[in-house]
């Protein structure tokens, strides 16, 4: 199994180390690997797209071929998992400055998303969030957070922060407001491991 984080920009590290713990206490044997360039997101078998600055990401990403060969795998069925910047890409409707400044997006989850749902001057905040399956309560962390608005009858809402929907899944795909990988708390990257197989 191949596992590929994007690599383009944001907090790559900490995804590159939070699967790989995951893997190791499943027992999993997987590589991770960091994509900066096409050509390498046809061979994983899953992909990360890790928080950074949703703007740069996806102009990135498109420039490198790589928006385009996360579209088709995804469409595929591979397992993509978003978080933060990362939720906000995979959004199909962007919030109106989203749409007016035309930010690239590679709108394959039928999700409406703010992308500074938290307030811009917010930076980072904690809350303990029930998470659809989990059990015991998640401490989620928001960093310049984005939230989804509203979502198509496909899309399963997974968990709410203060009235806004901060995680929900449709099909093969994963999007998270928060930052899981910056916790010890490794249960919703099992989640993930499990929609891998
Ligand atoms: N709100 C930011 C954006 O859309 C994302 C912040 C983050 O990923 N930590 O670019």
């Amino acid at each position: 199994m191949r596992i590929g984080v994007i690599a383009i920009q944001g907090n790559v590290e900490e995804h590159v180390n939070a699967i790989s713990r995951a893997l190791k206490q499943s027992n999993l044997e997987a590589e991770v690997i960091k994509i900066k360039h096409s050509g390498l997101v046809p061979v994983c078998d899953a992909i990360i797209l890790p928080g950074g600055e949703s703007t740069t990401l996806g102009r990135l990403m498109e420039r490198e071929g790589i928006a385009d060969e996360i579209k088709k795998v995804a469409i595929a069925g591979v397992p993509v998992m978003g978080t933060c910047a990362g939720l906000v890409l995979l959004a199909k409707y962007g919030d109106m400055q989203v749409e007016r400044t035309k930010q690239p997006l590679l709108r394959l989850m039928d999700i409406h998303v703010n992308r500074n749902a938290f307030g811009r001057q917010r930076e980072s905040y904690e809350c303990q969030v029930d998470f659809k399956g989990l059990g015991l309560p998640f401490n989620a962390v928001f960093i310049r957070a984005p939230a989804i608005t509203g979502c198509g009858k496909n899309v399963e809402i997974l968990s709410k922060c203060n009235g806004l929907i901060v995680a929900a899944r449709e099909k093969n795909m994963l999007a998270l407001a928060f930052h899981p990988e910056l916790t010890d708390d490794m249960r919703i990257h099992h989640y993930f491991l499990k929609m891998v197989g």
